[in-house]
């Protein structure tokens, strides 16, 4: 299985440095248009940006906007002809990177709940400024592939801990953060004290691009050369502190995440608070909805790696008001409903690598799913790139055929989708033979 993206770089957009990946200076071509990408920092968008962002997809594009599983947005559908527009609209609205060769980099993942979340061991956001400017400034770290990615974790209860970042680093308490490579936060490599992250990111990164080869884009390529103690041996050698390494942190655990947590209402570690999740069917919200969000925002919206967002800081009281006003613009808040336990790639109709209208097909799953009793989440995937699941599902729908998918289900003994149950189902079939499974109700 692997992750790539579809779409070929416009003629006359800037040359890619290492990827055909879409970003806010990159407008590549899908079937249904130019997509932009515009990277948020921590999922963070404030709601006059939104706007903004709603705008610009109404005039230069279809309206049509998807939240990526990396917590970013991207808008579809950009008319030809008009993509210097667009990225001057968003520039505008200081969407963009503080230096123009670092849009690609801006890869740091947070808990969208960062800073309220009742379980985190410390708000982890001031340091995530920081990772964020290290790697928009070390101008040697602009050589990373847009898909090299690191995850910044503070404990939090809502926490994406299904996705393999290149490096995580993960709140031990309050004064330590463990760390680990090519992996998602779980069992660590050594810990160190909280204001040596930055140093320790630094050379972590740096001594990646001095070892890795072109080819390996990740740091999953480099460690399957390079094993991981001689990595950490040669990390070692460029940190003026040692690595933490003691049986504390070596038999430390990661505490598991609340199954979503990332719908419906939520406490806030500040009294009297709440937040709440909603999600855009199948990802892709609107400009309109999106700018009915907005609207609905005390001050910013959070985007989330379950391709959802999240509004913050509302009063207790005014919290089933507001998710009524939510569900009103068509967003999903029911954690049970089939619909929010599916997720698709574009598919057919938008992707020339489609093997079906998987976006289609989850609709009609969704229906058929309806009233059978609550089901693991299910990814429709129209071919093995996997766009819209950077994880492995509970269970996974693989288009074989127009309408016809192989269904497997997760295993941790089965490498890629996990294991085969059932070839060549149609999405009727598809609907019979996934209720007739044990659901787990495992994290998504
Ligand atoms: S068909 Fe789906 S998974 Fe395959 S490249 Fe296109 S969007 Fe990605």
């Amino acid at each position: 299985m692997t992750f790539l993206n579809d779409a070929q770089p416009l003629p006359n957009a800037p040359l890619p440095r290492h990827t055909a990946c879409p970003g806010l200076l990159r407008i590549v071509q899908a079937r249904d248009g130019g997509i932009c990408r515009v990277k948020l920092p921590g999922g963070r968008l404030s709601a006059a940006q939104a706007l903004a962002i709603s705008a610009a997809a109404e005039r230069h594009a279809s309206g049509v906007l998807e939240i990526t599983n990396r917590a970013n947005l991207q808008i579809r559908g950009v008319r030809g002809g008009e993509e210097q527009a667009l990225i001057d609209a968003l520039l505008a609205a200081e969407l963009g990177p503080r230096n123009s060769a670092a849009d690609d980099v801006r890869n740091l993942m947070l808990s969208p709940a960062a800073g309220v979340d009742p379980q985190q061991r410390l708000d982890v956001r001031p340091l995530a400024e920081q990772l964020l400017s290290l790697l928009e400034n070390n101008e040697r770290l602009h050589q990373l592939s847009a898909k090299f990615a690191l995850q910044l974790d503070g404990g939090e209860g809502m926490a994406m801990l299904e996705h393999h970042h290149d490096l995580w680093i993960s709140a031990l308490d309050a004064q330590r953060f463990a760390f680990g490579l090519a992996s998602s936060p779980s069992e660590a490599l050594a810990a160190v004290n909280a204001d040596q992250v930055p140093t320790l990111v630094n050379a972590c990164l740096e001594l990646f691009l001095q070892r890795a080869n072109p080819e390996h884009t990740r740091m999953r390529h480099l460690l399957k050369q390079m094993p991981t103690s001689d990595f950490l041996t040669a990390l070692q050698a460029r940190l003026p502190f040692p690595l933490q390494q003691e049986a504390d942190v070596l038999e430390w655990r990661r505490p598991a995440a609340e199954p979503w947590a990332h719908l419906g209402i939520g406490e806030q570690r500040q009294a009297g608070l709440r937040h709440l999740g909603a999600a855009p069917v199948l990802g892709r919200i609107s400009a309109s909805q999106l700018a009915g969000v907005a609207q609905l925002a005390a001050d910013a919206l959070y985007f989330t790696p379950w391709q959802s967002l999240l509004l913050r800081d509302v009063a207790a009281a005014q919290a089933p008001d507001l998710m009524a006003k939510l569900n009103a613009l068509g967003l999903l808040t029911d954690s049970a409903a089939p619909l929010a336990r599916i997720v698709a790639c574009s598919g057919s109709s938008d992707c020339s690598k489609g093997l079906s209208a998987s976006k289609a097909d989850a609709l009609l799953l969704a229906d058929l799913l309806a009233n059978r009793g609550p089901i693991d989440q299910v990814h429709l995937s129209a071919c093995t790139r996997s766009c819209a699941a950077a994880h492995v599902a509970p269970h996974t729908l693989l288009a074989v055929a127009e309408g016809r998918y192989d269904l497997y289900t997760r295993d941790s003994n089965a490498a890629g989708f996990g294991r085969l149950l059932a070839r060549n189902l149609t999405i009727l079939e598809a609907a019979d033979t996934l209720t007739a499974q044990p659901q787990t109700m495992e994290a998504p």
